[in-house]
């Protein structure tokens, strides 16, 4: 079912949102750690599919149109990651544009709540780091460290950018149901990512999945690169029993910042449906 040939990484971050390498350069760096069907999934832009999609071509290399999309589902913030859409549809485009609006007055914001917490001119310092895409938490935290007002990235998050730290804002993303309807409105997959980051107890994560597959979700990353290998097989005994097909990805965001590095992830478990089942891709000659 699994074709051992294929080293598959269907989620990971440029420049165009808060990753270090552009496109291109993110699109080399996987195809010299061995990965030969790779998906762009940036927060809420699709504007770096093209770079990439030129580049992997270049690299004889499988490229999956991508995008990770931030919803607001029973108050909590879960991730979304679209693949295989297309890429010109207007109904996608314009919801994201809505989003990154939606960003960018968050982003504001937080930049006054971090005002009042004595770090100034934080969205003029963020928006330094934020080369062409999106403003997010991270390019926040970089200008906080470049500041000094924390060691790295990860004590900035834990001071000042998590819930009820002080440049912390609410804020409400897309509905899931939204959400999964653009992606699939767009021919695309739907699938929750990083299922294991969400720290749900035993009677939301049901709820996540059947609202989920309600809305017309289809996958669910058992194979994550902020998961071990026991969260996968959790996740792989979720997939089964909500009949969801499996993704991996690493949610690469950049040499040395991430999780694990492309083509790295854990096993894939055997019992798993792939989501690329139906892709295609063996058609594709992989060397
Ligand atoms: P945002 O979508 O702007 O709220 O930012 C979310 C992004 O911040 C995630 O995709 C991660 O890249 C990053 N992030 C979240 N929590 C942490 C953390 N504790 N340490 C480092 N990066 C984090
Ligand atoms: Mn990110
Ligand atoms: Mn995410
Ligand atoms: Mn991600």
């Amino acid at each position: 079912m699994n074709n051992p040939n294929l080293i598959v990484d269907l989620h990971c971050h440029s420049t165009i949102s808060d990753g270090l390498l552009s496109p291109a350069q993110l699109v080399h760096h996987a195809s010299e750690k061995g990965v030969n069907v790779l998906a762009l999934t940036d927060h809420d832009d699709i504007a770096g599919l093209d770079e990439a999609r030129q580049k992997a071509s270049q690299m004889n290399m499988i490229f999956i149109n991508g995008v990770e999309i931030s919803v607001t589902w029973q108050k909590r913030t879960v991730h979304i990651v679209g693949l295989n859409f297309e890429a010109n549809n207007q109904n996608l485009k314009s919801h994201l544009e809505m989003i990154r609006q939606g960003r960018d007055d968050r982003a504001k914001r937080m930049s006054h709540a971090l005002g009042l917490a004595g770090i100034e001119q934080a969205y003029e310092g963020a928006m330094k780091y934020a080369q062409s895409g999106i403003l997010g938490r991270i390019h926040f935290a970089r200008y906080i460290v470049e500041k000094g007002f924390a060691k790295d990235i990860k004590s900035v998050f834990k001071k000042y950018l998590t819930q009820g730290k002080p440049g912390y804002v609410e804020h409400e993303w897309a509905s899931l149901e939204d959400a999964v309807g653009w992606i699939r409105d767009a021919g695309g997959a739907a699938v929750i990512a990083h299922p294991g980051r969400y720290d749900m107890g035993n009677k939301l994560y049901p709820r996540l999945m059947s609202d989920f597959k309600a809305a017309g979700g289809v996958g669910i990353e058992v194979v994550s690169g902020s998961q071990d290998p026991s969260q996968s097989h959790f996740f792989a005994d979720m997939a089964d029993q909500y009949d969801l097909l499996a993704s991996c990805g690493s949610d690469f965001h950049g040499p040395g910042i991430s999780h694990r590095e492309m083509g790295r992830l854990f096993q894939f478990p055997n019992q798993c449906q792939p989501i690329w089942m139906d892709w295609h891709l063996s058609e594709v000659k992989i060397n």
